[in-house]
């Protein structure tokens, strides 16, 4: 059994979650709740998941709790960007080791057409664009 004794409280100053439209909010879990499979936190990880769990084992309860609104996180602050390269090239943790860096790589290629056919799929208006990236040096 899982108890949870503590929740999140991010900050409510994020612009992307304000202009964007109301979202009927879920009402609150009470009670107990008996199921397979328990994800905590509807960020990005959380609602893929669930997502691939449900994908995986349709015949299952798969419960999905949310200490704020969904969306209200690090997910739905974030600046949009869904780079294959990390932030740092130069970062011993990518160029340290090239196997590790043609895996990170591969993967993120991965998320970044999983996104372009999810937003497809569903007709998600989100204003997607391959816009390539630009690498600059400051000193
Ligand atoms: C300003 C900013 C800009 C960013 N820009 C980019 C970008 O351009 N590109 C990029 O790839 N990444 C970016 N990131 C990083 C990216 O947003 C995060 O790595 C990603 O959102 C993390 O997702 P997550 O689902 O793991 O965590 P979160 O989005 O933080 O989700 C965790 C969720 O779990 C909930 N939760 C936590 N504890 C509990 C609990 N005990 N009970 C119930 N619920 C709980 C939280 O409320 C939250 O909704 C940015 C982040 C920030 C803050």
């Amino acid at each position: 059994m899982y108890r949870n004794t503590s929740t999140p409280a991010d900050d409510n100053g994020c612009g992307w979650f304000h202009l964007s439209p109301p979202r009927d909010v879920r009402p609150g879990h009470s009670g107990r709740t008996k199921a397979r499979w328990v994800v905590l936190g509807a960020g990005f990880t959380g609602l893929a998941a669930a997502r691939q769990l449900a994908l995986k084992f349709p015949r299952d309860e798969i419960v999905l709790i949310e200490g704020q609104q969904v969306g209200f996180g690090a997910s739905g602050r974030n600046s949009g960007f869904a780079i294959d390269l990390p932030h740092d090239i130069g970062a011993h943790d990518y160029i340290g080791d090239p196997a590790t860096a043609r895996m990170n790589l591969k993967l993120n290629h991965f998320a970044q057409s999983m996104i372009r056919t999810l937003v497809a799929q569903y007709g998600i208006d989100c204003q997607i664009r391959a816009d390539g990236k630009y690498q600059a040096a400051v000193e």
